[in-house]
């Protein structure tokens, strides 16, 4: 499958497909990446031992120059620290304004690596290589960034990649756990724009957990044009792309509450687009919009109820630090139908704690 993301006078395609690492050198020089520097590319130590050497070898027999750097798995790497030991890496590789970045990871390696790409003598290419289901979200929008102790993506830049190249087969290495929490971003597309779609994933939930390449590619493939659609429309109707965040205000409080290793992202927007549903029933969505989001789910193996031990206190204090909150009203984003959602700006703080003692 091919897919063109449009943002502003840019635009990129994104390859989905099997066995798609064997085309790299053939679809880089499609796409303008130079054989005459030297590229990068980025990955993590999980990945490394499993797709690194592939990837390499493909690039190298099609005449390009490779060098590569290996970073520690997980959201640490994202730091500033990474990026000057991989702007060292790169100077002492030779990589000049012509070179690419090549980003073969999950969403901490495209951020990470995009970064570099974004900041390296002010801006060089960038490809993305996308390893995990969770980055069919971070491989769309061109949003870069490296953390900082006090917030989180907070050192960032705008910065789109020459193409997108995701190979199914690299999925099949991944652990079942990360597969869920990747599919929880896939239905939160659905949820927000495409009710066929969120029909589609409920009859097809037993595919996508077995890595089922059709399914896993048109899912990849409709999650990644809701969300080019939804940050390409946002460039006009200022706003829209804030429907995205569905599930994510409950969410985000969750992962801080319950710590970020006892809760994958995923799975606590799992949680969060069930409270989302729960809410949006309360304020008048029929009730199948709450047994759907839940069904759904439940089904691509997601957790929907709250660990019981998670203070509700403590959650409503992290969710009024996500600076939504107002004088005892939040911006939620309240689903209206299956596919539908709005930007409610005046959610009442005690409906919220109704919801959230609910969800235990
Ligand atoms: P990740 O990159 O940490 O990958 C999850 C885990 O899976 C890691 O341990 C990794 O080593 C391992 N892994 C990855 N691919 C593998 C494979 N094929 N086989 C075996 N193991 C593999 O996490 P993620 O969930 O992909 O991404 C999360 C990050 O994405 C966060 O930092 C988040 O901020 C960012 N993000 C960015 C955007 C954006 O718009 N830029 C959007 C959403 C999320
Ligand atoms: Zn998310």
């Amino acid at each position: 499958r091919e897919l063109t993301v449009e943002l502003g006078e840019r635009s990129y395609p994104i390859y989905i497909g099997e066995g798609l690492l064997d085309e790299a050198g053939k679809l880089f020089e499609r796409h303008g990446i130079s054989k005459k520097s030297p590229l990068m590319i980025i990955t993590d130590e999980n990945i490394a031992g499993r797709h690194l050497a592939h990837l390499e070898s493909v690039l190298q027999t099609a005449g390009f120059a490779v060098t590569s750097a290996i970073i520690p798995a997980g959201e640490t790497s994202k730091s500033l620290r990474e990026l000057e030991r991989l702007t060292g890496i790169a100077l002492e590789s030779g990589l000049d304004r012509k070179s690419a970045i090549v980003a073969l990871g999950g969403g901490v390696v495209g951020d990470l690596a995009g970064f570099v790409a974004a900041s390296y003598m002010r801006g060089i290419k960038f490809v993305q290589v996308p390893t995990t289901i969770l980055a069919h979200d971070s491989s769309v929008g061109g949003k870069v960034a490296v953390n900082h102790p006090l917030a989180k993506n907070i050192i960032g830049a705008f910065h789109q990649p020459e193409l997108v190249l995701y190979d199914l087969l690299t999925l099949q290495t991944l652990p079942e756990r990360e597969v869920k929490a990747g599919l929880s971003e896939v239905v939160k597309h659905g949820l927000i724009w495409d009710a066929e779609f969120v029909t589609w994933c409920d009859e097809n939930a037993g595919k996508l957990l077995a890595l089922d390449a059709d399914a896993l590619g048109y899912a990849l493939y409709k999650g990644c044009s809701v969300k080019a659609a939804v940050v390409s429309k946002d460039e006009r109707e200022n706003d829209l792309r804030a429907i995205l965040n569905l599930g994510h205000t409950i969410g985000h409080a969750l992962e801080a509450v319950a710590g970020y290793n006892e809760l994958l992202h995923g799975e606590a927007i799992a949680i969060g687009m069930i409270g989302s549903a729960k809410l949006g029933v309360r304020l008048g969505a029929p009730e199948e919009v709450y047994h759907v989001t839940k069904r759904v789910l439940s089904r691509v193996g997601l957790p929907v109820r709250l660990p019981e031990h998670l203070d509700t206190d403590e959650i409503m204090r992290a969710m009024m630090h996500d600076k939504k909150f107002q004088e005892g009203t939040m911006v939620f984003i309240v689903p209206t139908a299956i596919g539908t959602v709005e930007i409610n700006k005046s959610v009442s703080a005690a409906l919220v704690r109704e919801i959230v003692e609910e969800l235990k």
